[in-house]
């Protein structure tokens, strides 16, 4: 779950105070003093970001620009903080893509139940379906299906995780205590060799009799995807 929130106001006293409000709730917390710094911060943590902060009266580019330029990447979630009750300043923000506004002065009880609201649709967000595929193997996320060579293969749930976790880290080798911790969960408790288990099962139920085996076995290290076919000479 992502945590961190840019905040961009030119104040300095509110700046801190929402920081150190923001960073007492567990969230990271970065702040940008005027629009052009907000566009350097939004860079380097986009990836990050559950949200922007957006205070609309801001030197060098104002809060408008700032979220006319971030809404042509992307759809982080931002909230407008203006100092005037103009009902035209939080239309101009709703028309530009911000979530919702809050007015100046506002209690930190207001912010954070707002910020509750972002965070609950963040969680109810579906994963974008996702295919994965190698040669005939074909992993549907959004159906949770699997198929080879278009007949759908049955798979318990471990088995299709273990194969995801695989297709989605093409070319590299992990070892039985790597696949327990990202597939079964770094709080499983049980023996290796339950790895090997599941790449047999995995094995005998996508591969049938194929020469080149889904899953190779790396001796004395573990397991790695097979490379696709198609690419080998
Ligand atoms: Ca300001």
């Amino acid at each position: 779950m992502k945590k961190t929130i840019l905040i961009v106001e030119d104040e300095l006293s509110l700046s801190g105070y929402l920081t150190k409000e923001l960073q007492f709730e567990d969230f990271d917390v970065v702040v940008a003093n005027d629009g052009l710094a907000a566009m350097a911060s939004y860079d380097q943590y986009k990836n990050d970001l559950l949200l922007i902060l957006l205070d609309w009266m801001l030197p060098k580019l104002d809060g408008m620009e700032v979220l006319r330029r971030i809404r042509k990447h992307d759809q982080v979630p931002v909230i407008i903080m203006t100092a005037r009750d103009y009902i035209g300043d939080k239309v101009a923000g709703l028309d530009n893509g911000a979530d919702d506004y809050i007015t100046k002065p506002f209690e930190i009880e207001e912010l954070l139940a707002r910020i509750r609201v972002i965070q609950r649709r963040a969680e109810n967000q579906t994963e974008p379906n996702q295919i994965y595929q190698l040669d005939d193997v074909i992993l549907d996320t959004k159906a949770h299906r699997v198929t080879c060579a278009g007949a759908e293969v049955q798979l318990t749930h471990r088995e299709y995780d273990l194969l995801q976790f695989f297709l989605a880290h093409p070319d590299q080798v992990f070892t039985r205590d790597d696949l327990l911790d990202q597939v079964w969960g770094a709080d499983f408790l049980g023996q290796q060799n339950v790895v090997d288990v599941y790449v047999g099962y995995l094995r005998s139920k996508v591969d049938g009799d194929s020469p080149t085996p889904l899953i190779k076995t790396v001796r004395g290290v573990g397991y790695k995807l097979r490379k696709s076919t198609a690419n080998a000479n």
